[in-house]
């Protein structure tokens, strides 16, 4: 066996160096055998080595694959790069032997791959282990890890490498354990970014890196639920940015939040739930807040569903105790509460059709109480609420008011709607809170670090609007990545005048284009659809969207089905959407009379929350723009692409080894599609085929200059470091590692007696 693990190193032979402004080094290749005698010692090193992968044929590549797998060795693979060939079952079976082998975190070139263990690991998170890794000299010696991205990005920013503010984009699909990894690499700069001073001088004032912390358990607690995939879902997607000051402090931090799916609060899938704070408080609250939010221990609500399931996430306590120390006083809290308190009952309302069809429906009998209820905890009129709930107003000319009766159904929707805009707006009071008490001033920072957690690329049975809008984020985030390592890497290759054959790269704008393009992608002709207020036809759109894209080559339709639908050629598979609803999702009409009624809540809270509310109707009177849900999303990922474009970004992917959540269990059938989804074969090809190392020439010439041969040293070396110009550094740094490599010294160099080398 010995035999076969040492062929192992003996393919390798070829190192690449690269620059991050350009490719300065050369690439050589040197004999077999040559780097077997050095291996020892170049042990620590070889993680820096890409390796030219040998091909498929070679026999002896053949016998250490099938030994590493017998053996379930595959797992000594840090890198996917080395894995040879890269397909996604060789990809796959690396990961399955690291996972088996309890390594869950893999790089795959530039990206670093997240496996969720679904069990708690604790050593592989201590404070302990994240002082060590802020402390390293080398953040290459570390295995792959989360706190190694973290660390590096932190470096980029004290190094100032251009753009020196960083992005750590985590995705992955639901349950896969992107907020699970925010969550840790909010930690790591809490703790590695924290400010010294000492404790007793915060007397009054909570600690910044405790509030930001303390931001988490209070947005999963309104933004999270429990679903058939997670038990913690997030249902919106959201980018932090860690502010750091000139001594590279965490001074303060903001949160971006986009698209929370409010439709969940009136509306849970079988067997899901409704966001976990209102099982905290049906759980948490005392007898004093039971009685003051009406909650009595045994009531039921049809909006609380599977309440009988205890979750770990149940913790009211924590909830208030994060919202106390953000500066939430108790009488808001209060306040946010009651009116929580007020949706539970409102999803008690039901309503029956009329004895007599002129009349509005009735209520029906068991939520006459619930009526008022509801309309003491939102402090409205009890018959303001019911009016609104059952009659349409309509306007004639500028002073006539009509009032039209809205069948069950009807009364229903808007019920539905009226909880739906209160808990978004809630939502947004406490993002927009949470940022007033963590952001800290434009002055006092100068650099940040972003963590972006959205949702990951979903394809279900039926799709419709919110899967669309999901898959486009996707697409956008893939555009970017691809962008910025595929594209932007190959062309400085060129530009630095680098022998280099392009490799081809799955470009996702025509995917793009037929999404956001205008006037004739999807969104516009959603949004011209809602334009047009015909009573919502999905036929019509569909004859539209046929009729406007149907030479596009990212858009097909499946002929034979019965419901209207579309189906995108996504990078990460076909997905097709529904059109059943989707006009009404993007309308996302709220009755303007619901809103002038929260207007005159006598609740401080409530009534601030809709101060401010432009209406429908005011929209269609010209006195704002009505903006669809697409158009809305569409803006607020344009600014998110901004921001990420301008920053260094770092990408982890999270892999969901299973579909029920168990412990260490590795279903290959189930990661294979998520590989494919986040293209990770891709990636690897590209990373593996680049420059892994990228040194400045100047700090590579003050690092190793002096083992260039003294030509290049007299004529360039003054006093005790090497002053070159630009010209020169070039030639130079090739001229140092072919010297290197001719007197075979190429990995003691890195390893003894170079001043300035990793040991030193
Ligand atoms: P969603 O898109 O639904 O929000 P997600 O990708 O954010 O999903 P998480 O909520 O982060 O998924 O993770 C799901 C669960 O997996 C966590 O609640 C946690 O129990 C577990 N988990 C994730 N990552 C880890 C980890 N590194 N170690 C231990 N457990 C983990
Ligand atoms: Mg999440």
């Amino acid at each position: 066996m010995a035999n076969v693990k040492n062929k192992l190193w003996e393919n390798n032979g070829n190192a690449t160096f690269s620059t991050k402004d350009g490719i300065h080094a050369s690439s050589m290749n040197f004999e077999k055998g040559q780097r077997t005698r050095h291996q020892q010692k170049a042990s620590g090193f070889k993680e820096k080595i890409q390796s030219p992968r040998p091909s498929l044929d070679d026999s002896l590549e053949a016998d250490v694959r099938a030994f590493l797998i017998d053996e379930g060795l595959l797992h000594i693979y840090d890198d996917l790069t080395k894995v040879n060939p890269v397909t996604p079952t060789t990809v796959l079976k690396c990961l399955q032997a690291r996972y088996r082998a309890q390594v869950f975190y893999t790089n795959a070139g530039c990206t670093l791959v997240a496996l969720n263990p679904f069990k708690p690991i604790p050593h592989l998170y201590t404070q302990d282990l994240m002082v060590e890794y802020h402390l390293a000299p080398q953040l290459q010696e570390f295995k792959p890890h989360i706190f190694v991205v973290a660390e590096a990005a932190y470096r980029n920013v004290q190094s100032q490498v251009e753009p020196a503010n960083q992005s750590l984009v985590v995705s992955g699909e639901s349950g896969a354990g992107k907020t699970w990894t925010s969550r840790c690499l909010m930690k790591y700069y809490a703790t590695v970014a924290a400010s010294s001073s000492s404790p007793n001088c915060q007397d009054t004032v909570e600690r910044i890196e405790k509030r930001v912390l303390d931001s988490n358990p209070i947005m999963e607690a309104f933004g999270n639920a429990c679903t058939l995939r997670n038990n913690n879902s997030s249902r919106f997607g959201k980018y932090i940015q860690l502010q750091l000051n000139r001594s590279q402090i965490l001074v303060g931090a903001s949160i971006q939040t986009y698209l929370l799916e409010k439709t969940r609060v009136a509306y849970q899938a079988a067997s899901e739930r409704n966001f976990h704070i209102f099982y905290q408080m049906m759980k948490g609250a005392t007898e004093k807040q039971r009685r003051e939010w009406m909650m009595p221990r045994d009531q039921r609500f049809s909006w609380l569903p599977n309440a009988e399931k205890t979750l770990e996430e149940d913790c009211f306590n924590e909830t208030v105790d994060a919202m106390t120390n953000l500066g939430i006083t108790k009488k808001k809290q209060g306040q946010i509460f009651r009116i929580l308190s007020g949706l539970l009952h409102l999803g008690n309302l039901n309503f029956c059709p009329p004895t007599d069809e002129s009349q509005p429906c009735d209520l029906q009998e068991e939520s006459k109480d619930f009526l008022q209820k509801t309309a003491d905890l939102l402090q409205i009129p009890a018959e303001h609420l019911l009016a609104c709930l059952r009659l349409r107003t309509l306007r004639a000319g500028k002073h006539t008011v009509l009032f039209k009766p809205c069948s069950s159904a009807e009364c229903s929707v808007r019920r539905d709607c009226l909880a739906k805009v209160i808990y978004a707006q809630v939502f947004d009071w406490l993002v927009a809170f949470i940022n007033n008490s963590i952001c800290a001033d434009t002055s006092s920072w100068c650099n940040f670090i972003g963590v972006l957690d959205v949702y990951g690329f979903e394809c279900f049975l039926l799709n419709n609007l919110e899967q669309l809008c999901i898959n486009y984020a996707n697409e956008k985030l893939q555009q970017h990545f691809v962008a910025h390592y595929l594209k932007a890497q190959q062309e400085e290759y060129v530009s630095e005048g680098l022998t280099w054959s392009f490799i081809k790269y799955q470009d996702n704008q025509s995917c793009l284009d037929l999404i956001e393009g205008t006037p004739t992608g999807v969104f516009s002709l959603l949004n011209e659809e809602c334009r047009l207020n015909r009573a919502a036809d999905a036929k019509q759109f569909k004859t539209r969207l046929e009729k406007e894209l149907s030479n596009n080559s990212c858009m097909s339709w499946d002929k034979f089905s019965a419901r209207p639908h579309f189906t995108v050629s996504h990078y990460a598979g076909k997905v097709s959407y529904q059109i059943e609803g989707m006009m009404e999702k993007n309308k996302d009409p709220v009755p303007p009379e619901l809103i002038y009624m929260l207007q005159t809540s006598q609740d401080p809270l409530l009534h601030s929350l809709f101060a401010d509310y432009s209406t429908d109707e005011e929209g269609l009177r010209g006195h704002s723009k009505v903006v669809t849900v697409v158009s809305k999303f569409k803006n607020s990922l344009e600014s998110l692409m901004k921001i990420l474009h301008s920053t260094t970004p770092h990408y982890t992917r999270c892999i969901k080894p299973n579909a029920d959540c168990r412990p260490l269990t590795f279903k290959k059938e189930e990661v294979i599609v998520q590989l494919e989804a986040c293209g990770i074969v891709e990636t690897i090809n590209i990373s593996a085929a680049g420059f892994p190392i990228r040194i400045p020439y100047r700090c590579f010439m003050q690092r190793y200059g002096l083992m260039t041969n003294s030509r290049i040293c007299s004529q360039s070396q003054t006093g005790n470091g090497l002053e070159m110009d630009e010209s020169t550094l070039g030639p130079a740094v090739a001229d140092v590692l072919n010297v290197v490599l001719q007197n075979q010294s190429f990995f003691d160099a890195f390893h003894v007696g170079v001043p300035g080398g990793p040991e030193d």
